[in-house]
């Protein structure tokens, strides 16, 4: 199995499973945006919640935040995004087809040529139409602009938010103050991020609207060096420990003239997508840029005073940022698997129990008016305790291939002698052994099977 297959082929189950549509798509779509339908907002919301147990529940040292996507102007001048937050657009001459500069072929020598001011882009062909008629590459703002009230004049301008960083940031005396942590300490936050991307692709790995899983971690300046080589290896951890193969993952760093304007030090967390290695995950040193300029520009000095020594500075801050559809995605890529079986062949995703949209599937052995009610009463029994689902028509064998397409870790199957013994039997999806329980132990070996 290829790997373009595998993208098409996820492509498809998605839509056909109900994991992602495209949005508007009774219209002709909406240019990169999606819809995530039953099955993709369980597990887009797993991903989410195994992300907010790890960087907030488990920590001592790092609290939520969920701040408004619109924020005063100013904010966006003082980030740097109103002046930097551009991308190098380049148009064909001949066939008007634009193009990202980096993402040409070559790219990454014609983008370092570009930042030198010796770019000449007259032997590079158009790799649309083959002319070499490009243009000189031009600063496109990636910000969504908006107006707030009524009238459209610049007074009311308004950016939706192209990260979630920023009110971090502005809130982080708030915060502070609040929550009464002494750095070093971190703030969370879940939200929608958006970007008017050249162009976006590869279904939900860059689209013009996602979500953002954002951490920034407050330190003492001279520790943020340590600090940033910590969360590499823990954030790199976390996508392994939800079943990204190592060899899948890689580092890697980036050089001074490609950092982002407010960096001293970033990494990109890699996977290997069935389009090649790509970033997932950027980790930043981003100084005491934000802060530094936050106070700048608001008038209100965001310098934190350490009580203990009385010393008053800036704190530097290390983020870590991943999108919460480029993650979901790369679950999806890692999970699935084909195997040939006596039906032809068997697809399963091999999803983490954890991210599983559901976790258990009843299924009546047929669909027969004296199983139907103890198999509703076993899901029922189940509902409270665990995401889970009932499927009672086509053979069994069918169903339990329907389950482990989306990646079901266990099904509980109710046939005849259940209705004598009370009892059911657990299928499990990648062993595919089945055991026998009492319907009155059904609920903890589910759990004990979980892991919940
Ligand atoms: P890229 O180089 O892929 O455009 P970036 O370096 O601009 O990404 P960051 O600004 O570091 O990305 O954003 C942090 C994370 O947000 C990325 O690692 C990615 O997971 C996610 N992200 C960024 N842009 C998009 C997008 N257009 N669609 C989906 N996720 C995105």
């Amino acid at each position: 199995m290829s790997a373009p297959d595998v993208a098409e082929k996820l492509t498809s189950l998605a839509k056909r499973r109900g994991f992602v549509f495209p949005s508007s798509e009774i219209y002709g779509g909406a240019g990169a945006t999606w819809d995530f339908g039953p099955l993709g907002v369980e597990l887009k919301n797993n991903v989410k919640r195994a992300w907010w147990r790890d960087m907030v529940q488990l920590r001592e040292d790092i609290v939520g935040l969920d701040g408004a996507i619109l924020m005063h102007p100013k904010v966006w001048e003082a980030s740097g995004h109103v002046e930097n937050f551009t991308d190098p657009l380049v148009e064909c001459g001949n066939c008007r087809k634009r193009y990202r500069l980096d993402e040409l072929p070559d790219g990454e020598r014609l983008t370092e040529a570009w930042r030198a001011k010796t770019l000449d882009l007259a032997s590079t062909a158009c790799p649309n139409c083959g002319q070499k008629k490009l243009s000189e590459p031009r600063r496109f703002n990636l910000m969504f602009k908006t107006f707030v009230g009524p009238v459209e004049d610049t007074a009311s301008v308004a950016w939706l938010r192209p990260e979630t960083a920023q009110s971090i940031f502005v809130d982080f005396e708030n915060v502070q103050q609040s929550s009464r942590k002494r750095i070093p300490f971190g703030i969370a936050q879940i939200g929608k991020a958006f970007r008017n991307e050249i162009t976006p692709g590869n279904f939900i790995f860059r689209s013009r609207e996602f979500e953002q899983m954002e951490m920034q971690y407050f330190t003492r300046p001279e520790d943020a060096p340590r600090v940033f080589e910590e969360w590499k290896a823990r954030r790199r951890e976390w996508h392994a420990s939800l079943g990204i193969p190592a060899e899948r993952l890689r580092f890697r760093d980036h050089a001074a003239d490609e950092r982002a304007h407010y960096a001293a030090a970033a990494t990109d967390i890699q996977f290997e997508f069935p389009f090649g290695w790509q970033e997932m995950e950027g980790i930043h040193n981003r100084t005491d840029y934000d802060l530094r300029r936050h106070s700048e520009f608001s008038g209100k000095d965001l310098s934190y005073r350490d009580d203990v020594t009385n010393e008053k500075f800036i704190p530097y801050v290390v983020e870590t940022s991943v999108g919460a559809d480029r993650a979901t995605y790369a679950f999806l890529c890692a999970a699935y698997d084909e195997e040939p079986d006596k039906e032809g062949v068997r697809v399963v995703l091999r999803l983490h129990r954890a991210l599983a949209p559901y976790k258990v599937a009843v299924l009546p052995l047929s669909k027969n008016e004296r199983l139907t009610p103890l198999a509703r009463e076993v899901w029922a029994a189940v509902r409270p305790h665990a995401m889970s689902t009932y499927d009672e028509t086509q053979a069994i064998g069918r169903r339990y291939r329907r389950q482990d397409e989306i990646g079901t870790p266990l099904c509980v199957t109710v046939d005849f002698d259940s209705l004598e013994d009370r009892a059911v039997t657990i299928r499990d999806r990648d062993s595919m052994a089945q055991v026998r329980v009492p319907i009155a132990e059904l609920v903890p070996a589910l759990q004990e099977r979980l892991g919940a």
